[in-house]
């Protein structure tokens, strides 16, 4: 079959491949379509986004940075780097953006490599305490070969205890105090860990991976005017763009932002994956319209959410700080380590519900923690609000609680989900048409 110009028949065998990924790529969308998704790192693209990420430029590559080019034909997209950075400078109201890096752990990546040096001290949050696997010796830390050493954690207030981390910081003299975390309910304690951070001369990096989006929305805390240096963070957790990185700078130092562009190009990425960055434009536009009410509703439905799984009965934790300020919320089905988050997440997946189980303060084992790490902000995008979360926590309990076939809620959940699927916060679909993609 040479020669056929690419035209030839096809075996079945192929055929068949092709097959068994096609259907188990609409097997993956019915599920959220017709379920909930409440993976507090997931969320879902705007119409705009999804057309854009499927454009021709997924097969491009523009090393460098705009109208600094190694290759030809990346006019078009100078235009749209060129508005993204300028975007993204606005939208987090910094001095510096980065919009290259493919995802958040790639930002952290070109971070640590643009701060430190390897067998430089780092302090951080462990995984134990919420800490993201970027920030472990496992990970990212490392892989740039840093020193470790974690923060004293308050497990009553889900934070750094303030005092004693500030102590450790100023004992350890790390070259990067790097801040944020994967389980993050609450604020971290900025101001004063990032005082005792500089007086020892180090860095103070962020990680916002999680919370990116409200802290644009400014309903979280903003970390860039509260002692940060760097805040890294994803494109797609709570800030609703395609998968991604930022890296972020309150540093108006040109050799600083310099070492920060070059630690993502050439550093960690040759092709930085343009049909993303395109998407990641378009939903900052889309924010920067939108993004405050969707970043408010979201803490509000989390809140809201805490307190009915509360009312029905659940162990939802930090009850005296008001369960979250964020779009997270804690739950614990079961004695530390027992395993019981793992079969809470899969009774609610037989449900139709899309959770994941977590390790909560005390649990030691990742694979049998206790608890479930819930997130809203993939509800809040389909027009979910308050009195939506009670529904959902009412179906929480007829899962977990009452002990009812989850055969029988998923009935209950593709009906109620079949209400909501209108992606909201982002500019009308027909204002797509047409376009020449
Ligand atoms: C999710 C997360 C990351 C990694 O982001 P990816 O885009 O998944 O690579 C980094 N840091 C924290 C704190 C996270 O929660």
């Amino acid at each position: 079959m040479v020669n056929s110009n690419g035209q030839g028949n096809p075996s079945q065998e192929n055929i068949g491949f092709a097959d068994i990924v096609m259907e188990a790529v609409s097997a993956s969308g019915t599920l959220y379509r017709e379920g909930l998704g409440m993976i507090a790192s997931e969320n879902i693209v705007s119409p705009m986004v999804q057309k854009i990420v499927a454009s021709d430029l997924h097969g491009r590559y523009a090393e460098g940075l705009p109208h600094k080019r190694y290759y030809q034909g990346c006019g078009g997209f100078d235009t749209i780097e060129e508005l993204g950075i300028d975007l993204t400078k606005q939208v987090f109201d910094v001095p510096f953006a980065n919009i290259q890096s493919t995802s958040g752990t790639v930002s952290n990546i070109a971070a640590l490599k643009a701060l430190a040096k390897p067998g430089d001290k780092i302090t951080a949050v462990s995984t134990a305490d919420g800490g993201h696997i970027s920030h472990a010796r496992m990970g990212a830390v490392g892989l740039r070969d840093l020193d470790l050493s974690t923060y004293p954690w308050d497990e009553e207030r889900m934070e750094p205890d303030v005092d004693a981390a500030a102590e450790m910081i100023r004992e350890v003299k790390p070259k990067i105090a790097l801040f944020g975390q994967s389980v993050f309910l609450f604020p971290t304690p900025l101001k004063e860990l990032a005082d005792a951070a500089h007086e020892v001369g180090a860095t103070v990096m962020y990680d916002g991976a999680h919370v990116l989006g409200l802290i644009a929305g400014g309903c979280f805390q903003d970390p860039m005017r509260e002692g940060a240096d760097v805040m890294t963070g994803s494109s797609h957790k709570t800030f609703p763009g395609p998968q991604g990185g930022f890296v972020l700078s309150s540093n108006e130092d040109e050799i600083f932002q310099r070492r920060l562009n070059n630690s993502v190009f050439p550093g960690t990425c040759s092709s930085y994956h343009l049909h993303h960055v395109a998407g990641k434009v378009i939903a900052l536009a889309e924010f920067k319209q939108y993004g405050e009410e969707l970043s408010q509703n979201t803490v509000a439905n989390a809140q809201a959410f805490a307190g009915a799984l509360a009312a029905e009965g659940f162990d939802v934790l930090a009850e005296s700080r008001g369960y979250t300020a964020s779009h997270q919320v804690l739950t614990r089905h079961g004695s530390l380590d027992s395993g019981a988050g793992a079969k809470a997440a899969q009774l609610l997946e037989d449900a139709g519900i899309i959770t994941n189980m977590n390790m909560l303060p005390g649990d030691t084992k990742a694979l049998t923690p206790s608890g479930l790490r819930l997130g809203v902000q993939e509800l809040t995008r389909v027009g979910m609000g308050v009195s939506e979360m009670e529904e959902v926590a009412s179906l929480y309990a007829r899962v977990l609680i009452k002990g009812e076939d989850p055969d029988a809620v998923k009935a209950d959940v593709t009906q109620f989900k079949s209400e909501f699927q209108t992606i909201r916060y982002c500019f009308n679909p027909e204002q797509t048409n047409g376009y020449p993609f």
